[in-house]
Formats: structure tokens, sequence, C-alpha cells
């Protein structure tokens, strides 16, 4: 059973069947799923979810699939954790931590995504996946693709790190690495799509792709116990994770599902690329595209694809945006690694950054509920943190030398770590 409608462009209201398009023949908008609310009404609820799978397959009704799912068994249900240390440093009451870094199988948020293009790939008869990305969507393309035994091509821009390279090449696609950024790699897909006839999934399944997001937002709220958080901060990079977290919200607030309790959602990005934080500071939802500089490789998106519907979701809520410079990330990154035990990618520290400016700012209230997003894992961008990190010297394998160095090290307790950011 599904309650797909088909497509719908969401410019211009043009509809197409349930195909593998993306564009709107009539306007150039995206297209985007249409669903029949009416039809869930009373069926979908909180109880029909709770009987469902531990992963993201429990949300199945409201994901634009008609089999049955064909990867990502094993795929999202990750934690919403209650923050308490970090939540006392910051000054805060509750704050939850919602942690892709350890969603299966290749830590990031993008399983999600995944999974549901994947399965959409399967169903439309595609025998050859792919995607531009990053880095850790070609990390989730190609696990999935091998899960599903489909044959695979990820392109990358050639200077991404090497825990994203190694990380799809172990899977057994062909990876293809581009001189240029992101952005460069983005365009020459689209034409490969038309070209070959492949299922890119960011781009000619980008429909499908990105209902998968939702999910990120469906179980912050059950998790939550069936309540929305006040406050969310997610990064945006491409711009599909942040309008979804709330249309996934907008749909449990029409499923009667969960109560509306006006949420708002913050946008984060690098200051060495914020495109989408720029316009929302200039009060527009015109993106003006740049180059990107940042160790936040994974969200580097200088002319981000939907940029517009994070500008019109921010505003539409009374959210706000704002950047972390490349130390503040650093700096967040290992905040999170010492008060929580969770080590997060640049991406991760990106949103943390960004969370603790709209705090200290008062945009976010310090005793509302607040949710950071983490969507991906630090052991995959190793580099990035490195070099703030003291490795200390080698010691001798002797109780002398060991006790030597402890009163060395009790010495320079006074001269604490580098201030935090703003903490
Ligand atoms: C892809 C990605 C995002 C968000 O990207 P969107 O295109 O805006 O959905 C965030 N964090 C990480 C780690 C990612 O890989
Ligand atoms: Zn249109």
């Amino acid at each position: 059973m599904s309650f797909v409608r088909g497509l719908k462009c969401k410019e211009c209201g043009h509809r197409a069947g349930v195909v593998p398009e993306h564009v709107c023949p009539e306007c150039f908008g995206p297209f985007e799923v249409e669903y029949d609310y009416d039809a869930m009404m009373g069926r979908v609820t909180r109880a029909s979810i709770e009987r469902g799978p531990r992963s993201l397959w429990r949300y199945r009704d409201l994901l634009p699939i008609s089999g049955e799912p064909r990867c990502g068994s094993h795929s999202g249900f990750t934690p919403l954790r209650r923050a308490k240390r970090l939540a006392a440093e910051l000054g805060v009451k509750e704050l939850w931590i919602k942690d892709d870094s350890c969603n299966y199988p290749t830590f990031s948020y993008k399983e999600r995504v995944v999974s549901v293009a994947i399965t959409k790939a399967i169903e439309f008869g595609f025998d050859v996946v792919g995607c531009a990305s990053t880095g850790n969507l070609a990390n989730s393309v190609a696990a999935h693709a091998a899960e599903a035994g489909l044959r695979c091509y990820v392109m990358i821009p050639h200077d991404l790190e090497q825990g994203k390279v190694v990380g799809s090449l172990v899977f057994g696609p062909t990876v293809v690495r581009i001189k240029g950024n992101y952005d460069d790699v983005n365009r020459l897909c689209t034409e490969i799509a038309d070209k070959h006839g492949w299922a890119i999934v960011n781009v000619n399944l980008r429909p499908y792709y990105t209902e998968g997001a939702k999910t990120f937002g469906f179980e912050i709220a059950e998790q939550l116990g069936w309540r929305l958080p006040q406050h969310t901060v997610a990064p945006t990079a491409g711009g599909t994770i942040l309008p979804k977290i709330f249309k996934a919200y907008e749909e449990f607030i029409r499923l009667q599902i969960v109560d509306d309790n006006k949420p708002r959602i913050y946008s984060a990005q690098a200051a060495g690329c914020n495109p989408v934080v720029t316009a929302i500071h200039a009060g527009t939802d015109i993106i003006e595209p740049q180059k990107p500089r940042t160790i936040a490789k994974s969200i580097a998106i200088g002319n981000p694809a939907d940029g517009y519907y994070v500008c019109q979701t921010v505003q539409k809520c009374g959210g706000w945006g704002e950047s972390a410079t490349d130390a503040e990330i650093i700096d967040a990154i290992k905040l999170l690694g010492r008060t929580e035990g969770t080590f997060t990618e640049p991406a991760g520290g990106t949103t943390l950054a960004c969370a603790i400016k709209l705090i200290q700012s008062g945009r976010i209230p310090r005793d509302e509920s607040i949710v950071v997003s983490i969507t991906g894992n630090g052991l995959k961008t190793i580099e990035a943190v490195e070099p703030a990190l003291d490795f200390g010297t080698p010691i001798d394998s002797k109780l002398t030398a060991f006790d030597a160095l402890l009163e060395e090290i009790k010495g320079r307790a006074d001269i604490e770590e580098r201030p935090l950011v703003g903490v």
C-alpha cells in the first residue's frame, strides 16, 4: 500500500506520474513527491509506526516506495541523546544530540536518502546507480549499491579526505575523481545522467532521494516521546536535509501525530562556504554562489541546489542561520568529544559551533528544547582535527618515566586548553 500520488512541481504545481525525473517540463522548477494525506489519516499513526522495524523503514508509509525496501534495512533509527554535560557547559536547559555519526553502514545522514533512492532505482528498473558527492554520499551509495548488487559510479572532487575516498573504494564501485569542486562535479553528473540513462541518486532521482531525509526529523519527534523540539539546528550543504526535517515535523502535525509547538529551524554553514546563511542574514532568498574554502568539505557546496528552500523554510518558521570559522569548527568538534563522547566530522562541528552562537546571541532561548543535528563521523576526516591534538612524546616503558610524565602534566594543568568557542 502506497500513499504516493506522483510528482508535483514545487513552483507551478504541474503534475507528473511516478517517473525518474526531477525537473518540471513547464517551468524548470523542481519536482517533489505528492502524497494523499487524507488517506493517511487514522492509518498512519504512532501505533502503526511503532509496529515497524527499528530502522528508517518504520516511516515507509511516508516515503515514496511502492514495494518492499531493497536496501538500508539497518539504516536510520540512530540515537537521540540528552546531552547533559554539554548543556551544562553551554548554560542551556534541554539539549539533545541527534547522532547520525553512528548511522549504518557508512556513518552519516546520507544512509537515509540513499536507502530510499536505491530502492526507488530498483523499482524503476535501473541497474546502474551513481552520485555527485562531497564524500559521504559516495560512501553510502557505494555501500548500498554493493548490498543491492547494482553497478555503481561515484563522482567526487579530486581533493577529498583519505577516509572518504577509501570509504568508497572498499565497496568496489568505479570512483571517478574530478579536477574541480563539488559544483563542477554536479554539473558533469547532470550530463552523465542524461547521456547514459543511469540513476544518479541526487540528480534524476532527486525527488525520491530527498524524501529519505525526512526520517531524520521523524525520528527526532518520535524519540522525544512524540513531541517536537522548539529549536532544531541543522547543517546546510545542497539544502536537502533542513527543509526535509521541517517537512517531517509538518507532516506529523498534519497527521495529528504530534502537537504543533511552532518549531523553529536554523541553518548552519562554514564561514568559508556560507551562501545560504549570507542570504538569510540579508533577508533574501536569492543565493549568490561562492567558491568554497573550508575544512568542512562535506558541506562545502557553493551553489546549493535547494538553498532557496532552506531560506524559505527558515524565514517561514522564524528561524535563522549562522556560520562558523574553521577554528570554531575544530573547537566545537573537541567540545562535543570532551563533553559527550561523540566524534563528529567538521559538518557536525559546524552545526554545534553555530548552535552555540545562536544561543549566545539570544536567538535560541536557554530554557527551551534544542536539538543539534550531528550528521557525520569524525573518523573519516582525521586530517581536520589532527593538527589541533597533542600526540605527546613517547616515553620509556618504565614506571619512573610514567611518573615523571605525570608530574609534568600536573605542572601544565593550570595552562588550560585554548578557550572554547564562546564558552
Ligand atoms: C550531505 C551532508 C549534509 C547536508 O547536506 P544537504 O545537501 O544540505 O542535505 C550534512 N552533513 C553531512 C556530514 C553531509 O554529508
Ligand atoms: Zn513547474
